[in-house]
């Protein structure tokens, strides 16, 4: 097949495929029209229309036999294959305001990453790894938008209870042609958006969960799958003044469930191996590489926010104070050290044995942590600056548009440093940002998107190279004196 780079009109009519999305109990029947949705749509589409467009499409492109793919298809050999699709990634953040933690970028720099290390598949049992570089294959021609749900619902915590009529995913039945699963996966950031869901295991599996350990590709509008939306803030935006960021960047998440869906073999990667179900996130690239995307992305929402830091202490007045200076210094430096860090992922890039190249595995989790860290306290921090601005606004941007409360609300509402209608527009826009409920959605979504605290700093753990941190001690150790000779010295001297 010939490869497309795909326009945002193919991907929003590719979305119109009678998906079952569930908003609460409606059924929504088409997600590009739907006011919970659409404008979410079109910024994911527009994204296809920008990387396309003559100005971008060398950047966010590469060739391949004559034919040109998205550039987070790339299967890096080389730095400079990397800075292209550290390139790509931060492109798509800076269209979407980093607000897109699961842009088409995300997933599809997973499954490049399984790929590079094809060691981890090899000579196994229940693992194919032909049909996953297929399936790459298969999304790089079409520039496919691929979500993944990797975890199993809190209701399949223990105790076990078998009689579940809705399980946590798993294998209910295998032929020749295929498996049929059934049951909760979640949970699935873009789904709604997404062409496919790659939908597998990223935490461990014990014995007798074989046939939870499982890992396929399967189209959203797969028959027996139904999509169940968290609240949407797209819905409940009031305007794209009141509400820009969540008016059109609202992402989405949600739980699917599969009533005894057939895949076909060909889409199936791994089935009863517990190890590789697993490994092929983190002993691979696959977790790094996918995660490198997360670390640009929030770089470009950091400086987001450092931009709304720096506008209200301006706006407000306040520019000149020094501890207003010291806040922002701070910020200013956090965010040139987690740039620095990032693109030091890159500087110190690794090399595999079959010939590609990944980030540096320790650097990307140690931003990875950062960042997962220290959101909630750079939100407060520019929440802090903006005082009681966000409520001496009147209710709603219709006031701008009536001639009698519209004048009022010029004149009484403006600073030295600005008009009150800039003030308004600023203000409204930065308390989206960071202080709606679409706001607190952000700051859990970078808290946890990654994994739970504990299992990123694990992840840290197992990165460092203890024994050369445990060298350098023994070496002091070793060249002090004996406890012994401390004692007779000191005594000597008495
Ligand atoms: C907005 C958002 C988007 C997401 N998008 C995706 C996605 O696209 N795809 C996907 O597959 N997943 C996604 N996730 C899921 C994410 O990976 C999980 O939230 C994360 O792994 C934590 O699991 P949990 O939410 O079930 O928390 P829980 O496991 O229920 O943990 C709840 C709390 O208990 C703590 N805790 C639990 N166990 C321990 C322990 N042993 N020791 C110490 N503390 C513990 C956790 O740290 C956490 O604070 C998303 C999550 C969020 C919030």
């Amino acid at each position: 097949m010939e490869a497309t780079m795909r326009t945002g009109s193919n991907y929003l009519a590719a979305l119109r495929d009678g998906r079952q999305v569930y908003l609460g109990s409606k059924l929504v029947s088409n997600v590009t029209t739907d006011p919970a949705f659409s404008n979410t749509a079109k910024s994911f589409a527009r994204v296809y229309d920008l990387k396309g467009s003559a100005d971008h499409i060398d950047d966010m492109s590469f060739s391949e036999d004559g034919q040109r793919y998205s550039a987070w298809f790339l299967m890096p050999k080389s730095k400079e294959d990397l800075f292209k699709r550290a390139h790509a990634h931060q492109s798509v953040a800076q269209w979407t305001h980093g607000l897109m933690g699961r842009s088409p970028d995300h997933v599809a720099s997973y499954l490049v990453g399984m790929c590079m290390q094809p060691e981890l598949f090899e000579g196994k049992n229940g693992v194919w790894l032909s049909h996953l570089k297929n399936y790459l294959d298969y999304i790089k021609k079409r520039d496919l938008f691929v979500c993944y749900l990797v975890l199993s619902p809190h209701s399949s915590r223990p105790p076990a209870r078998p009689e579940k009529e809705y399980p946590s995913l798993r294998v209910v039945a295998e032929d020749s042609e295929g498996i049929t699963v059934h049951g909760v996966k979640t949970l699935g950031t873009a789904a709604v958006f997404s062409d496919e869901a790659l939908v597998g295991c990223m935490m461990p599996l014990g014995a007798g969960q074989e046939n939870e350990a499982v890992t396929f590709a399967v189209p959203i509008a797969t028959a027996g799958i139904k999509v169940f939306v968290r609240k949407s803030y797209e819905a409940q935006a009031q305007n794209k003044v009141d509400s820009y960021f969540s008016s059109q960047f609202d992402e989405s998440d949600a739980v699917m469930t599969f009533d005894h869906v057939r895949i076909p073999w060909e889409r199936v990667f791994t089935y009863k191996n517990l190890e590789v179900t697993r490994d092929m996130y983190y002993k691979t690239p696959a977790h790094i590489m996918g995660n490198h995307q997360a670390n640009w992305r929030f770089l470009t929402k950091f400086k987001l926010i450092n931009g709304i830091a720096y506008e209200s202490a301006k706006l407000g007045g306040l520019l000149s104070l020094p501890p207003i200076q010291q806040t922002l210094g701070t910020l200013a430096a956090a965010e040139a050290a987690i740039e620095g860090l990032i693109s030091s992922q890159i500087h110190n890039f690794e090399t595999l044995p079959s010939g590609y190249v990944h980030i540096n595995r320790r650097y990307m989790y140690a931003t990875l942590s950062w960042c997962a860290n220290n959101y909630y306290q750079i939100a407060e921090d520019v929440r802090t600056l903006l005082g009681s601005g966000p409520f001496l606004l009147p209710a709603d941007a219709s006031i701008l548009n009536d001639g009698e409360t519209g004048s009022m609300f010029d004149l009484c509402w403006d600073s030295p440093g600005a008009d009150a209608r800039l003030r308004y527009k600023f203000v409204r826009l930065a308390w989206d940002f960071l202080g709606s409920e679409f706001a607190s959605r952000q700051t859990q979504y970078e808290r946890f998107y990654g994994g739970p605290p504990h299992v990123m700093s694990l992840y840290n753990f197992l990165q460092c190279p203890w024994q050369e941190r445990e060298a350098s001690i023994n070496t002091i150790l070793e060249s002090m004196e004996s406890v012994e000779s401390t004692e007779k010295e000191e005594m000597h001297h008495e």
